[in-house]
């Protein structure tokens, strides 16, 4: 009981982690004051579960842009003090896809898209807010930035600009490129990103804590 009250809530669940003996993986949250944390753990017992839980942790305050608490490193939160859970746990199940010991991928703000017929590419604008442009200026290049923009819009939770479609923006009024660069594949594929994010919240209702491995 005290292990689960140090823990926090449960708020994302890999529940079979192909790269470690289909072990299942949980994303954590506590609150620190104003400050909202995040914390992977498992229950299941083995000589690799650590090791995995620290490359898991460390590729996603690398990936997902994200900073140790200064009294314990297992726990994660955003340089921006905000919390940006969707994104995260978006982040969270695709750094679970991860192998172990593999270098981590580079994720640029700039990818070749096949709808848009050319290459496109996430501008920032300072205090959070980012446009997304394309190589090609036809309709067509130029609609597939907007609806690209409506992917990170979903994904990250931001808020699109309503006089210009392709421009969107944090809340919290800070930069997080790392995120952005993280899932940009996943806002060009948002229906299977979102059809994946039910899934996800499924299995996570299925297997209770005290029936996981
Ligand atoms: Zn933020």
């Amino acid at each position: 009981m005290g292990k689960t009250l140090e823990l926090g809530r449960r708020i994302e669940l890999c529940s079979m982690d192909q790269h470690c003996e289909n072990i299942s993986l949980g994303l954590y949250r506590r609150e620190k004051g104003d400050l909202q944390q995040v914390s992977v753990h498992s229950y299941a017992v083995g000589e690799n579960i650590n090791g995995r839980i620290e490359f898991v942790t460390n590729a996603l305050a690398q990936l997902a842009g994200m900073v140790p608490d200064v009294d314990d490193l297992h726990w994660l939160q955003f340089e921006c003090s905000g919390f940006h859970v969707r994104a995260l746990k978006r982040c969270f199940l695709d750094v679970c896809k991860l192998e172990q010991g593999r270098p981590l991928p580079v994720k640029p703000l700039s990818v070749q898209d096949k709808k848009a017929g050319c290459l496109v590419s996430v501008v920032q604008h300072g205090s959070g807010v980012y446009e997304v442009t394309s190589a090609a200026s036809d309709d067509r290049a130029i609609k597939r930035c907007e609806a690209l923009a409506k992917g990170f819009a979903k994904v990250c939770e931001m808020q699109v600009d309503e006089n210009k479609k392709n421009q969107i923006a944090f809340t919290c009024g800070c930069n997080h490129d790392d995120l952005m660069g993280m899932l940009m594949f996943r806002a060009q594929n948002v229906r299977a990103a979102m059809r994946e994010e039910e899934m996800s919240a499924t299995r996570g209702v299925l297997a209770a804590p005290s029936q996981q491995k």
